[in-house]
């Protein structure tokens, strides 16, 4: 099903010829890449949408998460493309090296995420939540921030969300009412409710 929702010739085509994407590798950041390692980054995504993303599809569908005990199950399948995500590195792979990342363009990260979304978009969505929470932890966290969530949150171990929505703000973003207060003991009370957190829990 993967081969049929996209076309690698039509993605190489504007990686390599439109985009001439090669040329980033000049640059210091990237020069632990070559054309390889960004075909090489394409075909491992190809492979993760055919043999785990694709078959789910259906049934991950029909089988919706369900709530036991409090907890948020979803389909099994969630798990093992997380697994075999994180695993070939791509939660990680935008990220610096000093974060155990491949320093990847982003552009080659969005076009294996345009594969794996091709074959089940909603899966995508888990690690797409996770690298933008670890994204903005990255760039605004504080040391100690960074050294207790990126690990796990680059390994796959946890998983980040996007909490914007409120009940009475969706679109009107300028509405949230929620609020973080900070405690003696450096953590903060927040205050308030949030809906339709997508991968907001699951087990
Ligand atoms: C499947 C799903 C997953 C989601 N995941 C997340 C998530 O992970 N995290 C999160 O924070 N939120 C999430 N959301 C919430 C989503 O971002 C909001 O639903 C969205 O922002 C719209 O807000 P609303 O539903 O309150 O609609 P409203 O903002 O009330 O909009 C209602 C209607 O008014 C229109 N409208 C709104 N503002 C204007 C305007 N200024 N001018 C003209 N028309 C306007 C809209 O186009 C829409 O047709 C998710 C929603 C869904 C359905």
């Amino acid at each position: 099903m993967a081969e049929k929702t996209f076309s690698r010739r039509n993605l190489d085509f504007t990686l390599f010829e439109v985009l001439q994407v090669s040329e980033l590798i000049q640059y210091d950041y990237f020069k632990a890449h070559d054309t390889e390692t960004f075909g090489f980054t394409l075909d491992i995504a190809s492979d993760i949408a055919r043999q785990i993303m694709a078959p789910a599809f259906t049934d991950s569908d029909r089988k919706q998460p369900d709530l036991e005990n409090g907890q948020v199950n979803v389909h099994s399948s969630i798990h093992a493309f997380i697994n075999a995500f994180s695993e070939a590195g791509l939660m990680a792979a935008p990220f610096s090296e000093e974060w155990g990342g491949m320093q990847l363009p982003k552009v080659i990260a969005a076009a294996a995420e345009f594969i794996m979304g091709s074959a089940h978009n909603s899966m995508v969505m888990y690690s797409d939540l996770t690298k933008g929470a670890a994204n903005l932890i990255y760039t605004f966290g504080n040391a100690e921030q960074k050294a207790v969530f990126l690990p796990k949150m680059l390994s796959g171990e946890w998983m980040g969300t996007m909490c914007l929505t409120e009940v009475q703000a969706g679109s009107s973003l300028s509405d949230v009412a929620t609020s973080a207060s900070p405690q003696a003991d450096g953590t903060y009370l927040i205050k308030g409710q949030k809906i339709f957190i997508s991968a907001g829990d699951q087990m």
